[in-house]
């Protein structure tokens, strides 16, 4: 199996620029971070504290999680309901941040992960790829950007669909998450030793997706 990691903080692309190179490599691709946010939306939907780690910890073994394909789409399932309309709000996204940081819930998920790289092709984005979940991957990206022009991409895609933000409200969620995910106890996020940092800031996505299939090649 060719198994390609792109790892990187909140908003820097990676799931725009994963969806491509696995359909130009005729790959399947995984969005780890769906999981996390199926996870948080079930936390939320239970009225569980994102601080009481002890309930998380029980509570989450009660979420089945599951990925299926439609159209070529990652569909994710929860408890057997497509949840993947309900999982891109900020309510959602705050959930699971707080909780991917519980050692109970990253196993869980971590498992479903690896079942999915052993059985396919895959390029599989998220935060611990290349560090923890597929070690052995045969290409890790660490794609990032700064803080400023993470914010402004999820300004503008927001307010595409017509949703009122502020943008110094996102900036500051984003650099509250990066922090929570950079210095968690369990697999923080980190650029694996063997990554190939790519900086997106200056680039469009056009120019970061070449440069990673040259990267492939
Ligand atoms: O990538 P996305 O923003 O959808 O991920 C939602 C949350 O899930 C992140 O803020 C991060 O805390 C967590 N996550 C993680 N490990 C991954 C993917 C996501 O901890 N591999």
């Amino acid at each position: 199996m060719y198994n390609i990691a792109i790892d990187g903080p909140a908003g820097a692309g990676k799931s725009t620029i994963a969806r491509q190179i696995a359909k130009r490599k005729g790959y399947i691709y995984v969005d780890t971070g769906a999981m996390y946010r199926a996870m948080g939306l079930f936390l939320l939907e239970n009225h569980i504290s994102p601080e009481d780690a002890e309930l998380i910890s029980k509570k989450s073994q009660e979420a089945d999680i599951s990925i299926v394909y439609e159209n070529g789409e990652q569909v994710v399932l929860l408890n057997g309901r497509n949840v993947n309309g309900l999982i891109r709000t900020e309510e959602v996204s705050n959930m699971s941040s707080a909780s991917s940081v519980n050692g109970d819930v990253r196993k869980k998920l971590v498992e479903l992960q690896q079942k999915l790289a052993e059985e396919a092709d895959v390029v599989m984005d998220g935060r611990d790829i290349g560090t923890c979940v597929l070690p052995g991957a045969d290409l890790k990206v660490y794609l990032t950007a700064s803080s400023e022009v993470r914010a402004k991409r999820r300004y503008d895609e927001m307010t595409a669909r017509g949703e009122e933000c502020d943008i110094d409200v996102i900036k500051k969620d984003i650099e509250e998450r990066d922090y929570r995910d950079m210095h968690r106890e369990i697999s923080p996020l980190k650029q694996a030793e063997d990554a190939v940092l790519v900086d997106s800031s200056d680039m469009t996505i056009e120019e970061v997706i070449e440069k990673i299939m040259e990267l492939c090649d």
